[in-house]
């Protein structure tokens, strides 16, 4: 083991990738509407450089903030100052990320001797790029891998294309990973496309469903965040495109979508994770999904996959208004839900995005349901903050296979509800 962490430190240190020692993530929970103003005036406290997890809306939901080591007895003396109760989720986030990274290493090794893929462990982009080629290769006929175009530092975004032929039929999309940190999401897009290609051929009604239908998932929705959280930064959530006029780099890609775009929710500093960019669709990995969902014309449902909350949530999330189809999808994400909820008893919340987190403009869903793809949905997969986005890789699998009833349900109910 010592050598390994030799080893972490040496690697570490030749590509400068940024550390967390002492770097805490506190959770609180604010009892009243007067704490949570006073949390929200952190947000916009610079100096501090804290990065919320979760933000602060509402009594409800509790708050996860990162803190840096160095801002550490400040926040907790400004707490203690309003009597805000808070306690500690992650003590020290660095060692967190030494776990992680040593585990990852061991995997690579392991898979390398046996020449396996375990889909419950974290890959790099070229190991998800390399197991993609060996999926369509092990099942022709069901699945292409489709190029939509390059990435902000020219990598290639794979879409795979689950299809036993036809043109254009009713389609599904499935998206993980816009937010590169939440490193759950695109495992669970792995372990889903895996799924969905050995259930095809040994589950009647999935059989059925690809007869009719097509189902296209983009599993590195912003592979050049996804290659940065393993090269350089964990906590990386943005694209990676260069801002003009500022030396902060990247836009939140879930910002970004001409959907109430610039509103509330989202911010016009590019130094911000929330930062919405210079305008709608300036992201060239938005440009790419926009593309091909609209030459394409016939989706009927549009589904973007995030980490962490525990939440199914509908449009939307730039202004609390119930869309004309809330009740169904109300109620169809509940079922959904219940499913997921009856493998291992996890809990999830259903609701707009506006009422169940908190207005956010700009997002996917808001702009694919005002396309017209009526079944539009995002999942906030595990946990509701113990691990936060470095979910334990032995909660993949379990993660995965619970959304997986989800999503199921949706696709059947999608294909049984034609319009
Ligand atoms: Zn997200």
């Amino acid at each position: 083991m010592r050598g390994l962490w030799l080893l972490l430190v040496l690697v570490a240190a030749a590509t400068a990738e940024r550390q967390f020692i002492g770097d805490q993530v506190i959770r609180i929970n604010a009892e009243s509407e007067e704490q949570i103003l006073l949390l929200q005036a952190l947000e916009t406290e610079e100096t501090w450089e804290l990065d919320f997890w979760v933000h602060p809306v509402s009594t409800e939901l509790p708050v996860d903030i990162r803190v840096p080591s160095s801002s550490l007895s400040a926040v907790k003396e400004y707490l203690n100052a309003y009597n805000i109760p808070f306690s500690v989720m992650i003590a020290n986030l660095q060692e967190r990320l030494d776990e992680e990274k040593a585990e990852m290493l061991e995997n690579n090794k392991r898979e390398r001797s046996t020449k396996s893929f375990n889909f419950g462990a974290y890959h790099s982009v070229e190991t998800i790029y390399s197991w993609m080629d060996t999926l369509v290769a092990q099942h022709p006929g069901l699945i292409t891998k489709i190029e939509i175009g390059k990435s902000y530092e020219n990598r290639p975004m794979y879409v795979l294309k689950f299809s036993t032929g036809g043109e254009k039929r009713p389609s599904i999309w499935i998206d993980t990973g816009i937010h590169s940190r939440e490193w759950v999401s695109q495992a669970t897009g792995v372990w889903t496309a895996n799924k969905l290609a050995t259930d095809f051929w040994t589950v009647p009604s999935l059989t059925t469903l690809l007869h009719k239908m097509d189902i296209y998932m983009l599993i590195l929705a912003n592979p050049d965040g996804y290659a940065y959280t393993h090269s350089n930064d964990r906590m990386w959530r943005k694209t990676r495109s260069k801002n003009s006029g500022s030396i902060c780099r990247g836009v939140d890609p879930n910002r970004n979508w001409n959907a109430g775009f610039g509103g509330p929710g989202a911010s016009k500093n590019p130094c911000s994770d929330s930062y919405h960019g210079p305008s709608p669709h300036s992201e060239i990995e938005v440009q790419n999904v926009v593309n091909l969902i609209r030459s394409h014309g016939n989706f009927k449902s549009f589904i973007s996959i995030h980490a962490y909350s525990q939440l199914l949530m509908y449009p939307y999330g730039y202004n609390c208004r119930d869309v004309p189809d809330q009740p169904e999808l109300d109620s169809v994400g509940r079922d959904a839900v219940q499913k997921l909820t009856s493998l291992y008893g996890t809990q999830y919340k259903v609701g707009s995005i506006c009422k169940i987190i908190y207005q956010a403009s700009g997002g996917s869903i808001d702009w694919s349901y005002n396309l017209g793809i009526k079944y539009s949905y995002a999942f906030e997969l595990r946990d509701t903050g113990r691990y936060g986005f470095i979910l334990p890789a032995n909660q993949i699998i379990p993660t995965a296979s619970e959304t997986w009833l989800a999503l199921k349900h949706l696709i059947e109910y999608v294909n049984d509800h034609p319009y």
